[in-house]
């Protein structure tokens, strides 16, 4: 049956393709986003689809509408824009959840919280599960991401306890692809630019820190899959690819599938940035019978593909 879905944040890079892929399955789509790190070129593609809507507003502004499902991922989410105007961040995660959350009560619908493996901060257990609470600094300068999502979660819990909203929380671990910006400044996209331009390659630290790198499709794939459980399930649970790699090892492989002349450079690592990341993924694969599918060779592969295109 044709679901009337809105995806907020849906001209940002994941956004833009789960908006794709709910056209693709028969649904109608209302993407909404203020463009801070989006832009309309990212679903362009889809705007002479008659089910496809684009709407300019900003998530901490009331909005109203009748939908189904509400997918809430408006946030932005590279450390150097959501530290960009980190005040704005946190209104963004907090306001932004307060009002969809008070959409999807008034009119009874389904709805996603895009939450983050930075609720588990610079994580003393290792890989993460659901049930670890995380190791978060208040007041470093990720806190307006960290605790703008921790905060998103603990009102998407009272909403469901309190006024029985359907609600469903996924952690989203590094989530790389095609249509990240060229100036988005994650670790992923950068590499891959400095590399096809033969610049130097910037490792933050001596680059033994950590992350576990998922393929767009796969999380698109899960995010579909949990909003599809029944409503008992709620989560939170964490949607990632526990391949882990250092930060060096991600620099050597996308200088050798670029065939670059780049040199790595070490700068300064900035604070509070987590040592280790990966996900414990039982749930996902128990709950949703997802696993991802996509490795990092074969992803980065596609989006070195995407990047050859745009610099
Ligand atoms: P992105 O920056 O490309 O997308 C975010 C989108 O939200 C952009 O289109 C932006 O313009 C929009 N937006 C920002 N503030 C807004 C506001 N106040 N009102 C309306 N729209 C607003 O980042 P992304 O990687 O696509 O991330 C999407 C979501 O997934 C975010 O909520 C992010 O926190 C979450 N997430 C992403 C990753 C990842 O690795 N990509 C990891 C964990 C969580
Ligand atoms: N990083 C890096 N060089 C860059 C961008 C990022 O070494 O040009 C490092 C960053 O310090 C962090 C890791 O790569 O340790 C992942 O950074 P990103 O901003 O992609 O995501 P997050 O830190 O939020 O996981």
């Amino acid at each position: 049956m044709k679901k009337k879905i809105l995806v907020t944040g849906g001209a940002g890079f994941i956004g833009s393709h789960l908006c794709e892929r709910l056209l693709n399955e028969g649904n109608e789509v209302i993407c909404l986003d203020n463009y801070f790190t989006g832009q309309k070129a990212n679903v362009a593609h889809l705007l002479s689809n008659p089910y496809f809507e684009l709407i300019r507003h900003d998530v901490t502004m009331p909005f109203f509408i009748e939908v189904d499902e509400i997918f809430n991922l408006a946030c932005p989410a590279s450390p150097v824009h959501y530290q960009y105007n980190p005040i704005k961040t946190i209104k963004t995660s907090v306001m932004g959840a307060v009002n969809m959350l008070g959409l999807a009560k008034r009119i009874q619908a389904k709805i996603l919280q895009a939450s983050t493996s930075e609720v588990y901060g610079d994580p003393l257990e290792h890989p993460q599960t659901e049930e670890y609470w995380g190791h978060v600094n208040p007041i470093g300068l990720r806190a307006c991401y960290d605790e703008g999502k921790r905060c998103a979660e603990a009102l998407f819990v009272n909403y469901h306890r309190q006024n029985n909203v359907r609600i469903k929380i996924m952690r989203i671990f590094n989530t790389y692809g095609p249509r990240m910006h060229p100036n988005d400044g994650r670790v992923v996209s950068n590499f891959i630019v400095q590399a096809l331009k033969n610049e130097d390659i910037t490792i933050y630290g001596d680059g033994s820190q950590t992350r576990s790198f998922q393929y767009v499709d796969d999380l698109v794939e899960g995010a579909i899959r949990l909003m599809n459980t029944p409503d008992t399930i709620t989560g939170p649970i964490n949607i990632g690819n526990p391949g882990e790699f250092t930060i060096l090892e991600l620099a050597q492989k996308v200088i050798d599938m670029t065939g670059s002349k780049s040199k790595i450079v070490f700068q300064p690592l900035p604070s509070d940035d987590p040592m280790q990341r990966q996900p414990n993924i039982e749930k996902a694969k128990s709950i949703l019978n997802w696993e991802p599918r996509i490795q990092l060779e074969e992803g980065l592969a596609r989006t070195i593909a995407f990047f050859k295109t745009v610099v």
